[in-house]
């Protein structure tokens, strides 16, 4: 049995436009799910939009369209693109707005009222609509500008508004002792270690029971039992991972499916770490595998975000460096877990330096080598011992690291191939082995372990680059597609056939920042 990696990443806020945030988090997602895929697990990967609430009613309204149209607006002409431009193979999209959701948030909600974790009550409190969320007093921070003077989101730096309502309220008072078990039993059940330890503080200081319905507006899902209310945004959205995969509709395939792992910013780790744990527990599902909360993507040292005017739309990026040199600047040159900072600079010498001079330059001076020497036929003779090792070695670490979801340290794993290789060239000399008849097995063994080292580096970077790896794969004489090769065995790939040509992969780049 090949095992599950069913990936998700969170649904979107269908009323943002996606900036490079989203596109770290939906790229990071992504790899994982290739490289899961590449391995021969069962794999699905699930995104989508987050399309109810009340912000998205008010600004359809302010477009003079009806919310549904609003929304299958943003999606078509934005998040979907989004998806394409990156070259992301997600297995589904899901919209809230769709109507299998509808169906297993109604089956998911009756299920935790007939087991008692739902009651009617009144509640007053202090509600941000940027975040669809009730703010605690630590929240809240003074604003500044025109809100001098009154307590405003730390998030949106914008006031909050007091609501009071009689609602549908879920017992997450009850899941504090439970929650802390959960985190103690399975040490990884969050990461990294910074998250978990602010999830479990959280929690430690005592939960409060969740309002899960709004009556003060319409664009949302029916309380099944209270057709005058509608589901609270975030507690249906978190509901797309079961709705996605058959919960309480099609019992194998949500059995198949079932449980995920879930990559998310580390901002709303609270709502997947704490309040959907809560939320399986109550209702009999097994929790989740994984939490993973990674960094804020910073420019200028700021959260990127559409509201702070850092936004940057990954197009800008894509139109200069291509699509897979902004996956890999993402995936390498920021610690996955931590936070990172952006900037033209950093990617213009990275990509330079890692691509242009270290991947490119070393696959097109061995294809040539190959032309040159052995008239494009790899030598069939033993790979050298040393570079047998050097990617046997890099193989273990980068399956060690994706399963620490430690993106980048795979990534470096491979391109220590790359780097070991083009002082390997230097050190072997093969155009000085060529002048002499008496090393022809050993100019034969120095080609071979390049094309062996080339291919290797092509399977290992294939989730990342998927095109650029088919590209290095096809000319180096691999068969068929890089990404159907089993990366856990990279190492054992030899070359047999002939070098084609391998087109320039990363060419230079004058100007790397579009002109403001
Ligand atoms: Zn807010």
């Amino acid at each position: 049995m090949p095992e599950r990696f069913t990936v998700t990443t969170p649904i979107y806020y269908v009323n943002d436009v996606p900036h490079i945030g989203h596109a770290y988090n939906e790229v990071a997602t992504d790899v994982l799910a290739r490289w899961h895929r590449m391995r021969g697990d069962d794999t699905w990967m699930l995104t989508g939009t987050d399309e109810h609430g009340q912000k998205i009613m008010r600004t359809a309204a302010a477009n003079g369209v009806s919310p549904q149209e609003w929304t299958d607006r943003l999606v078509e002409s934005a998040w979907i693109p989004q998806l394409e431009l990156l070259n992301i193979a997600n297995d589904d999209y899901i919209r809230t707005t769709s109507e299998r959701h509808k169906v297993g948030v109604r089956i998911f909600l009756e299920r935790l009222k007939e087991a008692g974790y739902i009651y009617h009550g009144e509640f007053e409190g202090q509600y941000c609509v940027g975040c669809e969320e009730y703010k605690t007093a630590n929240d809240l921070v003074p604003g500044t500008g025109e809100f001098e003077g009154q307590l405003v989101c730390a998030i949106h730096s914008r006031p909050i508004e007091v609501v009071r309502e009689a609602n549908y309220f879920f017992k997450l008072s009850e899941f504090g002792d439970r929650l802390l078990a959960l985190y103690e039993e399975r040490p990884d059940y969050v990461q990294p270690e910074h998250v978990r330890n602010e999830v479990r503080q959280f929690v430690k200081q005592g939960l409060n029971d969740l309002s899960i319905s709004r009556n003060t507006f319409d664009w949302g899902i029916k309380v099944p039992w209270d057709e005058t209310h509608v589901v609270y945004v975030w507690f249906e959205a978190l509901l797309n991972y079961i709705t996605a995969n058959g919960y309480g509709v099609d019992d194998e395939l949500f059995a198949r499916r079932w449980p995920a792992v879930h990559i998310v910013g580390k901002d709303i780790a609270r709502f997947h770490a704490v309040i959907w744990p809560a939320m399986q527990m109550a209702a009999g599902i097994e929790i989740s595998s994984h939490v993973f909360g990674h960094g804020w993507l910073l420019v200028g040292g700021e959260k990127m975000s559409k509201s702070k005017a850092t936004g940057i739309e990954p197009r800008q990026i894509t139109e200069v460096f291509g699509v897979d040199a902004f996956r890999y600047y993402f995936m390498s040159a920021i610690a996955f877990g931590s936070d990172g900072s952006f900037s033209w600079e950093d990617l213009d010498a990275r990509y330079h330096a890692e691509l242009a001079n270290g991947l490119g330059n070393l696959a097109s001076r061995v294809i040539a080598m190959v032309h040159k020497y052995c008239d494009g036929v790899v030598p069939e003779v033993a790979v050298d011992a040393d570079i047998l090792a050097l990617t046997t070695d890099a193989v273990g670490r980068a399956e060690r690291a994706i399963d620490r979801f430690a993106i980048d340290e795979a990534v470096d794993a491979a391109m220590s191939i790359v780097e070991r290789l083009n002082g390997y060239i230097t050190e072997q000399a093969p155009w000085v082995l060529a002048k002499d008849e008496a090393q022809r097995d050993r100019l034969a063994a120095v080609l071979a372990s390049n094309v062996h080292g080339i291919g290797a580096a092509a399977i290992l970077l294939a989730p990342v680059m998927p095109e650029t790896a088919q590209k290095l794969w096809a000319a180096v004489g691999g068969e068929g597609d890089v990404l159907a090769q089993r990366i856990q065995a990279a190492h054992e790939w030899q070359g047999t056939g002939r070098v084609t040509t391998v087109p320039p992969l990363f060419p230079r780049i004058e100007q790397a920042q579009p002109a403001s």
